[in-house]
């Protein structure tokens, strides 16, 4: 390679980006950068100074930032989703060559990517669609990274990925996801079960915060004590820091001036509406969705709030439920969130799966649960097990039939329905934890209502049915015969 040429580009340097592309200059990779508004150059360029005098150099026209990469060259764009991709790719890619690389590392929808693979495909480009996760934080000192596409394009920047990635005892937090844009899929399911997660956390606190009547600060050092245990994870470590967090602008903590209204950006929409599209069952997921909906309502919540109170609707008990076993309470919690939790992966582990077979992508899922140990949002202990889960049995049907789970799932079953219980006594909703509930109830049972539904499809549209005692599709003229 030619004296003084990067390693590897990096344009778009917002947020992300920025992170990145410090992190691999890091690593020991000489990087360039470059971004359409180039004040954000001389920003990145002043904190590679800053953080160590880091091999990156700024460039401020797609042509010199693209020539200053040794070849074959390797590309990662971090815009915003969508045409800005496809105006960065036209603009980078007029000074690539043949054997050259693009690596996106947006949350891009998967077909996207597939489109954009295809289209530099005739300039001889290849071509990665790369999930990242792990925000501002995780980009600087080690994400999770999902990159899927070209094989060749991912050998030319294996090295650099296994570095930059986050680091746990087994391995970087990257692998080579698959083919097409699984790597781009599998981001979005990550971000759909991040979505699950955080419901179902925010659902313990409810109950916790209405039905047991804590504080902030005993909530602070509940989470603080649960993520010493089997809830270890980045989510539950975060929230009992939030908890702590005063207000700097009056009394009391900051959680409880923060409007109750939630943002998205799309990820966990597509993850149900992909859940949808392939027949896959993800309740829990569907039901995070959902609470972002209506927590959107705030005005509309605050008028029903009070037509239903003129109706005679009274908060069920009160501020907290009197003679509540506070201590069996919070043990309670605990297990309904761990057990709420695997059947909110159970469903995000099928979803893959299903696409997995759609798209011939062979996904390994013990390996996904590997990479997400570390890094990204989700990062938890507990992955270690669903890792081990899907190596023990690559074709588990699901995560609630690995015996180790199975058994956890029936030892916290008690818990969970007295959690949930006790929660539709209150008037609390917890729609997370009641959806992972009903899909475990549904899940385990060998016979469903569901004849009764055939019978009224057959009764009305002639739908036939099978029997349980005789193979065939039977008919019956049931209002003959009513
Ligand atoms: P962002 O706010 O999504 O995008 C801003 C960047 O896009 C800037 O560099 C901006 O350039 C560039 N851009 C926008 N329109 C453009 C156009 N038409 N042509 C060229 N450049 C354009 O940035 P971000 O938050 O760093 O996220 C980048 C990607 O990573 C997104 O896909 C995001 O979903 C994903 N992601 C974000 C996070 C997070 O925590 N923020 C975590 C994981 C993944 P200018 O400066 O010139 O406007």
């Amino acid at each position: 390679s030619a004296a003084g040429l990067s390693r590897i580009g990096l344009a778009g340097l917002a947020v992300m980006g920025q992170n990145l592309a410090l992190n691999i200059a890091d690593k020991g990779f000489p990087i360039s950068v470059y971004n359409r508004t180039t004040s954000k150059v001389d920003e990145t360029l002043e904190r590679a100074k800053h953080e160590g005098d880091l091999p990156l150099t700024g460039h401020y026209s797609p042509r010199d930032f693209v020539l200053s990469i040794q070849r074959p060259r390797s590309v990662v764009i971090l815009v915003k989703a969508g045409s800005p991709v496809d105006q960065t790719i036209s603009a980078l890619s007029e000074y690539m060559e043949s054997g050259d690389t693009i690596i996106d590392g947006g949350n891009e929808w998967y077909e996207n990517t597939e489109r954009r693979m295809r289209e530099v495909a005739d300039k001889g480009i290849l071509y990665l669609g790369m999930g990242v996760s792990g925000g501002e934080e995780g980009a600087r000192n080690g994400p999770s990274l999902m990159p899927g596409g070209s094989y060749q394009a991912y050998l030319n920047v294996e090295d650099i990925v296994k570095k930059v990635a986050a680091q746990v005892e087994d391995g970087p937090c990257v692998t080579y996801i698959g083919e097409g844009g699984s790597g781009n899929f599998v981001k979005m399911v990550h971000n759909g079960i991040e979505y699950g997660d955080m419901q179902l956390i925010s659902e313990a606190y409810d109950v916790l915060k209405n039905v047991g009547g804590l504080s902030n600060s005993e909530l602070a050092d509940i989470f603080a004590e649960w993520n010493r245990g089997e809830l270890e994870s980045f989510l539950i470590e975060i929230t009992a820091d939030i908890f702590k967090v005063q207000d700097e602008h009056g009394n009391g903590e900051l959680v409880d001036k923060i409007l109750d209204k939630t943002g998205m950006k799309g990820t966990g929409k597509w993850t149900v509406q992909q859940a949808a599209e392939l027949s896959v069952a993800a309740p829990t997921i569907a039901a995070s969705l959902d609470c972002r909906y209506l927590s959107g309502l705030k005005e509309e919540r605050e008028v029903a709030a009070a037509v239903l109170k003129e109706a005679g609707m009274q908060d069920v008990f009160g501020a907290a439920m009197p003679n509540i076993d506070k201590k069996r309470l919070i043990d309670d919690v605990r297990q309904a969130l761990y057990a709420s939790k695997i059947c909110s992966y159970a469903q995000g582990m099928n979803l893959l799966r299903a696409k997995s077979v759609e798209q011939s992508w062979n996904l390994n899922f013990g390996e996904l649960a590997r990479i997400w140990k570390g890094g990204c949002i989700i990062r938890a202990v507990f992955l270690d097990r669903i890792k081990k889960a899907y190596q023990r049995n690559p074709q588990l049907a699901s995560l609630i039939v690995d015996p180790d789970f199975a058994k956890e799932m029936v030892q916290r079953q008690a818990a969970w329905r007295r959690v949930v219980g006790l929660a539709i006594q209150a008037g609390i909703s917890t729609p997370g934890m009641c959806a992972s509930l009903a899909y475990f109830d549904t899940y385990r049972r060998a016979r469903l209502p569901a004849n009764l539904v055939q019978a009224q499809r057959d009764l009305f549209g002639a739908h036939t049915y099978e029997r349980i005692d005789r193979p065939g599709a039977f008919h019956t003229e049931w209002t003959k015969l009513a």
